[in-house]
């Protein structure tokens, strides 16, 4: 059945519940970038520690790879620049794609001859872990949100911005 006529309680009415977001996705300073690999790197805009997921914009330069990986969990990105492909799919993003990665999904992104662009910026959701693999399936590392927000930390510190930069982004 409907409740009609009650009241909504404002959101500072419940504790510890941190405020919205609202921030320039690409940034203007360099910095703000968290370099993962040669020629790739991340800029953050949500760490949730409640669900274990996090947003962020994924930068990748020419010939930069972003190593093979499996997501246990969901994935879905929107394309904001560039092109880019997975050497284990026969398609390419391109600008304005949306992509949606399933569970068990298993990839290296690229940014190659064929993706044909000096750079792309993808604005990916991903949830739980992502699970690095050899060539042979074996596990060689995982990122999750809290080692995301850990990379953020070591890295504003490094580049004077201060390692509670990244709290803005957390939740
Ligand atoms: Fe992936």
């Amino acid at each position: 059945c409907l409740h009609n006529g009650g009241t909504f309680a404002p959101l500072d009415h419940w504790p510890g519940i941190k405020p919205d977001v609202a921030i320039q996705a690409v940034p203007d300073d360099e910095r703000v970038w968290v370099p993962q690999a040669p020629q790739v790197g991340f800029r953050p805009l949500l760490f949730n520690t409640t669900t274990g997921s996090w947003c962020n914009l994924l930068r990748v330069r020419k010939s930069g790879e972003l190593s093979r990986h499996i997501h246990p969990a969901w994935v879905t990105g929107y394309v904001i620049k560039g092109a880019w492909r997975y050497l284990e799919h026969d398609w390419v993003a391109r600008e304005g794609s949306f992509v949606y990665e399933p569970p068990g999904e298993i990839h290296t992104l690229v940014v190659d001859e064929v993706a044909g662009v000096p750079e792309m910026i993808t604005h990916f959701n991903i949830h739980g872990a992502m699970v690095y693999l050899d060539d042979e399936g074996n596990h060689t590392g995982y990122e999750d949100v809290f080692t995301k927000i850990e990379m953020c930390r070591k890295h504003y510190h490094e580049v004077g911005l201060g390692a509670d930069y990244v709290d803005q982004f957390i939740r």
